[in-house]
């Protein structure tokens, strides 16, 4: 079973996010990352519409200004489902 938390194509990253229940993108033109998709560490923060986060070690730290249930909360990132191809 694939335990991946990451995806990549080409300069992208796809994670899942639980508190939007989508998947996030990256630009890794953007963002730096240590090259892991079992453990990620992602900086800087990733900016969505009303989602904040920190990604480090495999873990989502939600930043409080995020307008969902999750803000201010961690979470272990997932594995991407393979039902979820929304992407935001
Ligand atoms: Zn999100």
């Amino acid at each position: 079973m694939n335990k991946d938390v990451i995806h990549i194509f080409k300069n992208r990253l796809y994670f899942y996010c639980p508190a939007c229940d989508v998947v996030h993108e990256v630009n890794l033109l953007k963002h730096r990352w240590n090259g892991s998709l079992k453990s990620p560490t992602i900086i800087p923060s990733i900016l969505n519409d009303g989602c904040s986060i920190y990604i480090k070690g495999g873990v989502i730290s939600y930043l409080k200004d995020c307008s969902h249930t999750l803000s201010s909360q961690t979470t272990p990132m997932v594995p991407l489902k393979s039902t979820k191809i929304k992407v935001i």
